[in-house]
């Protein structure tokens, strides 16, 4: 029986996938897959794979968090304010 930690990184070698995917496919809280985030990110590097983070985007304006490394989603657009911010995904390739 595979850790939820490798379930995850199984899920996020196949495709990229956002904190609620990921929650919904390992069966556990979102909260807790940010956290588990951290440490994969961590791990995979030295094992010969890259971990992607691939940016939140503003729905309103298109504006895109790239510079931002946390885990979560950000809660408002910085440009045009507007809350309306998708899910950062996460994938390993490698
Ligand atoms: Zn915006």
């Amino acid at each position: 029986m595979p850790t939820v930690r490798q379930r995850i990184i199984d899920l996020i070698q196949a495709r990229a996938m956002d904190a609620r995917e990921i929650s919904t496919a390992a069966g556990v809280g979102e909260k807790e897959v940010y956290v588990h985030m951290e440490h994969i990110a961590r791990s995979v590097s030295g094992k010969g794979k890259t971990f992607r983070l691939n940016p939140a985007a503003c729905l309103a304006c298109g504006y895109v968090f790239r510079d931002r490394r946390r885990m979560t989603r950000p809660s408002r657009c910085p440009r045009c304010k507007a809350q309306r911010v998708s899910l950062p995904t996460y994938s390993i390739t490698g």
